[in-house]
């Protein structure tokens, strides 16, 4: 035998040994079609993302290239089925980068990043393609399709016109050399602040300066000191925002300026993290790209796909509540200033308010966090609302392996005892997972290919020591009853086309299922049933409860203005046309805008700095950060039905389900919100629950 062949021979063996082994080559047959965790290698995903492009370009073009003429079966439906395997490791590896990231996860991001926007515009630049989509878009109320199939030719085919579909060819490759920059740029920017965010943890020596905080903290600082190798020392982690939650506590001032600082130079103090010419150049490869769309901005070019339709709509929402909002933080800082006993700066404002709130409010955060035990908040809070409102149940699967051992895996029962969802929860922060909080998923849900929707939910709650209970904060509690919001989204998704299901909704709609489930984190029903001590299981005495509603609109002048200072930055960023220059100094800019927008006080920075401003930079809130203020319209008004109509009833619940957290994209989102609260959202309710009328 010829020992050339042999070697061929062998090398064919091998490769296809390893591609039986890649676990994302053939769906998973685990419950649900969870995750293989404990099959998947960090090796798997290049070679499935790889042929997972293939796979999909191949499917694409055969619908393309269909002798047979367009129909909705054979174009929108044959689309809809294709690419089952990027879609499949597209959605681990996604969240895996985000939630537990390391060297070789990075690699392969920055290495396929590039290509996959040329994969995705190879599929919406393909003029066949295009051709029928137009075809059948042309003469959608003529052919005998229903309301989802109607929906899913109009979105398609706005979602090609707005992808470039419809620009000449040296257009189209002006487009391509865009979107190849900005996500080679996008993912630059993400991996450089988490790891500016690591570097810029604040390390301490000796434990006297971490005066005032509460013991706990100050076991979780000396666990995530270990964690990185210092044992002896202390370190405070930062999390996302402008302000860190120790600062809250620490009575060393010249720490908690070095805190301050240390998070709010992220990713603009020079050297390999530095961010500065990533953001403007981004900003500028937005203008340019809206512009070739026929946009004079950005922010014009991405409202007009979403509820708000233009920025001056936006930007007036959020403008109108500028001087209502920095009254009240500045009432709140003079209140400071009295106790302080002089100026206070942006490092002082959550320690003096919380000597204020302790003062008028007789609240110490300290005093409450043992009845935040964070497995009963979950079970006996979280879940036990949902289960009021919706009748569903929940279960933890341990037999389903994930890939972090913190991470805990719950099945979801419909009403009639029926499996609906696969709930994973990973709740502490970690070096290796992004800042903040999200909700994202390994599997959406699709009559159409028989898939239930397997969701999680991210957040960065500090670890506590090994065996201390994780006692959260009021804030924390809320953002579990938020980010479960958004789950309830996707669990709830009943629709036939993978495209329009679940939280597939304009991005300032999609935080309305999450924001209005916050609303029952102090639903007196729910709370007492969650918040009793972790040690004694003793109810939470009435006089807090009655404190802690008292606080509520306690520090919102401080809340709202930070949130309209970032959130007026990201219009700022977006609204700059496309043949200007990119800014020279990133601080300068900031300083201007904020400026121009009424928001000039330095005790009050924005929630997020340009430089890790991650929603706008990484994530996909570019011109829609705000989202949160458009959606609290909703969700507040929302509410306020609920109020109308007898509260947290099941019956209440499953309307508010039907019709509008089971619809997904199905259904013009101004238009479902109309039909249940029977007019449109009023701003009234948003105005009284922050104070601010
Ligand atoms: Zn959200």
């Amino acid at each position: 035998m010829n020992p050339k062949n042999l070697i061929a021979i062998c090398l064919f063996i091998a490769a296809a040994a390893v591609a039986q082994e890649n676990p994302f080559f053939k769906p998973s047959t685990l419950p649900y079609q969870a995750p293989p965790f404990d099959k998947i290698k960090d090796s798997d995903y290049q070679p499935a993302i790889e042929e997972g492009m293939k796979q999909e370009l191949a499917e694409v073009e055969a619908i393309a290239d269909d002798p047979a003429p367009p129909t909705f079966a054979n174009t929108f439906e044959a689309m809809e089925k294709s690419g089952a395997l990027l879609r499949r490791v597209q959605r681990v590896f996604g969240g895996l980068a985000q939630s537990n990231t390391n060297p070789t996860i990075q690699k392969v991001q920055q290495e396929m990043a590039p290509k996959l926007a040329a994969h995705r515009d190879a599929i919406v630049l393909n003029p066949k393609l295009f051709a029928r989509i137009k075809a059948i878009d042309d003469q959608r109320d003529a052919l005998k399709l229903d309301a989802e199939q109607k929906q899913l030719v109009e979105r398609t085919y706005r979602d090609f016109v707005r992808a470039g579909a419809l620009l000449s060819d040296p257009d189209k490759v002006t487009l391509r050399a865009l979107n190849k920059e900005q996500s080679q740029l996008t993912t630059a920017f993400r991996k450089k602040v988490l790891a500016d965010t690591n570097a810029s943890a604040v390390v301490i020596d000796d434990r006297a300066m971490l005066d005032g905080l509460p013991e706990s903290d100050i076991a979780a600082a000396a666990a995530a000191a270990k964690e990185r190798g210092l044992e002896g020392k202390w370190v405070l982690t930062l999390q996302n925002t402008t302000q860190q939650p120790p600062d809250t506590y620490l009575k060393d001032r010249a720490l908690r300026e070095r805190l301050f600082t240390a998070s709010s130079k992220r990713g603009n103090h020079g050297g390999e993290n530095d961010v500065t010419q990533i953001v403007t150049r981004l900003a500028q490869l937005r203008a340019q790209r809206a512009k070739l769309l026929g946009f004079s901005n950005f922010a014009a070019y991405n409202l007009d796909d979403e509820m708000a339709k233009r920025p001056d709509n936006a930007l007036k929402l959020m403008t109108d509540m500028v001087a209502a909002s920095t009254a009240k933080a500045k009432a709140e800082q003079a209140r400071m200033e009295k106790l302080a006993g002089g100026p206070i700066g942006p490092q002082d404002w959550q320690f003096y308010a919380e000597q204020v709130r302790r003062a008028e409010y007789d609240l110490d955060e300290s005093q409450v966090r043992p009845y935040f035990e964070l497995s009963r908040v979950l079970n006996d809070g979280v879940f036990f609302a949902a289960n009021k409102l919706y009748g569903i149940t929940f279960k933890e699967r341990k037999d389903i392996p994930v890939y972090q051992p913190d991470v805990r895996v719950f099945e979801v029962f419909d009403v009639d005892g029926k499996p609906l969802a696969l709930f994973y929860l990973d709740p502490f922060a970690r070096a290796s997972k992004s800042g903040g909080a999200w909700t994202s998923g390994f599997a959406g849900q699709s009559s159409l290919l028989g898939t239930k929707p397997i969701v999680t939910n991210n957040e960065n709650f500090p670890k506590p020591a090994e065996g201390q209970p994780a006692l959260l904060t009021f804030g924390e509690v809320t953002t579990m009853f938020h980010e479960f919001g958004h789950a309830l989204h996707s669990m709830f998704s009943n629709v036939k086309y993978p495209s329009l299901a679940g939280s597939s909704v304009p991005r300032d709609f999609v935080e309305f299922p999450s924001q209005f489930n916050e609303h029952w984190a102090l639903e007196p029903a729910v709370f007492a049933n969650y918040a009793k001590h972790y040690k004694t299981g003793e109810p939470i005495p009435a006089a807090l409860v009655e404190k802690i509603r008292k606080a509520q609109t306690f520090n919102q002048g401080f809340a709202t203005t930070e949130y309209l200072a970032a959130a007026l930055l990201d219009m700022a960023w977006h609204t700059i046309p496309a043949d200007a220059a990119p800014p020279q100094d990133v601080n300068a800019f900031e300083h201007a805008a904020l400026e121009r927008f009424k928001i000039d006080m330095a005790a009050v920075p924005p929630r997020y700095h340009t430089t890790y401003f991650s929603h706008i930079w990484g994530g996909g809130y570019a011109a829609g950060y705000y989202a949160y203020l458009w959606s609290d319209v909703l969700d507040e008004d929302a509410f306020a039905w609920f109020k109308e109509h007898g509260g947290m009833t099941r019956a209440n619940g499953q309307r508010f389900r039907d019709m509008v957290l089971s619809r997904g994209g199905t259904q013009d989102p101004a238009a479902l919100y109309r039909a249940f609260r029977g007019r449109d959202p009023r701003v009234e309710p948003l105005l009284e629950s922050r104070g601010l009328m």
